[in-house]
């Protein structure tokens, strides 16, 4: 057997397209641009890559792109007055401030400063909260970018998840954590995993649904999934091979998974694509919550 792959970038690209299309309406119909400002302090070269890419694909869905970039010496006062500035500017819909911050600065407090509006990473307090609660509407919360990317590819792939097993490895708050609300929001029988958990190939074995967010290259192999499985790679590790760039590899085994599972996201190329293209649907959803206008569905 050997898996079906899940072709994030086709589909990233396939939303992409959609937003655009979307954005298009709410420019002709309410006279609307929906705008997303990225916060960048120093020089990591990682942060310097996805914030380009960033902005680069929010103009390309006709959206205002705002790129602050700031010295590494910036003091949190100054990162707070530059979230304050943002949360007045009514040009700007969503505000991203680029992980990690410089040692000398709290992200709780930086994250927490965001207007929860335009909070489009979801990990303000607020968002965190209401997507725990299943707030609706007025409450609705704005969920963070990679796990709702990876919830997008499973109701693609399966429809509808009601009554599955998921089991999530990784539990932080950016990723482990609010995959396993979405989950249980779509009515599966979640288990979250981590470090400290016990014979983690028999948890995983038992899942219809894995996801795996660890930060471990390979650490899930192929006889930790049960045949016919679903698989999500969230994984982005770089290790060594004949090219001096190395080689992006994900937290599964993928050629071993791959004989195992019923389908797969590859890495590169899967999880990886969906997380911005998701920032941009919630730069637009928050842009029509600000407006008072529907917002489209995607
Ligand atoms: P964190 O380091 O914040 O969390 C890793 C989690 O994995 C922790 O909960 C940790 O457990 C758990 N873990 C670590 N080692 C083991 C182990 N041996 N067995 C079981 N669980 C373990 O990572 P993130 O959640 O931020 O990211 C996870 C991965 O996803 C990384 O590779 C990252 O690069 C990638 N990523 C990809 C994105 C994308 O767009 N595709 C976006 C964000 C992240 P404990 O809590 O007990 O320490």
């Amino acid at each position: 057997m050997s898996a079906t792959i899940i072709d994030g970038k086709a589909f990233a690209a396939g939303l992409r397209g959609k937003l655009a299309e979307a954005v298009g309406q709410l420019k002709a119909e309410h006279g609307l641009t929906p705008g997303l400002a990225v916060v960048l302090v120093g020089e990591n070269p990682a942060s310097q890559v996805y914030v380009r890419s960033k902005g680069k694909q929010t103009v390309e869905v006709g959206m205002n792109s705002f790129e602050h970039k700031m010295p590494m010496t910036t003091s949190q006062n100054e990162l707070l007055a530059k979230v304050d500035e943002l949360n007045h500017d009514p040009s700007v819909h969503g505000i991203l401030v680029q992980l990690p911050v410089p040692d000398q600065i709290d992200d709780h407090a930086i994250i927490n400063a965001i207007n929860p509006a335009k909070d489009v990473d979801g990990f303000h307090v607020i968002n965190a909260g209401r997507l725990m609660t299943g707030g609706k509407g007025d409450d609705a919360p704005m969920v963070p970018c990679t796990p709702l990317g990876c919830l997008m590819l499973l109701e693609d792939h399966l429809g509808n998840l009601s009554g599955l097993n998921a089991v999530v490895v990784g539990r932080s708050n950016i990723v482990g954590k609010p995959m396993g609300q979405l989950l249980l929001s779509r009515s599966c029988t979640v288990t979250t995993a981590h470090s400290r958990t016990k014979d983690l190939p028999e948890v995983c074995r038992g899942a219809d649904i894995l996801v795996a967010a660890v930060g471990r290259p390979e650490m899930i192999k192929g006889d930790w999934i049960k045949p016919g499985a679903t698989v999500i790679d969230v994984g982005i590790n770089r290790v060594e091979s004949e090219n001096a760039k190395g080689r992006l590899v994900g937290d599964v085994a993928t050629a071993e998974a791959m004989q195992v599972a019923g389908a797969i996201t590859p890495v590169p190329g899967g999880v990886g694509p969906m997380t911005i293209a998701c920032l941009l649907a919630n730069t637009v959803t928050a842009a029509c919550r600000q407006a008072g206008v529907e917002a489209p569905r995607l």
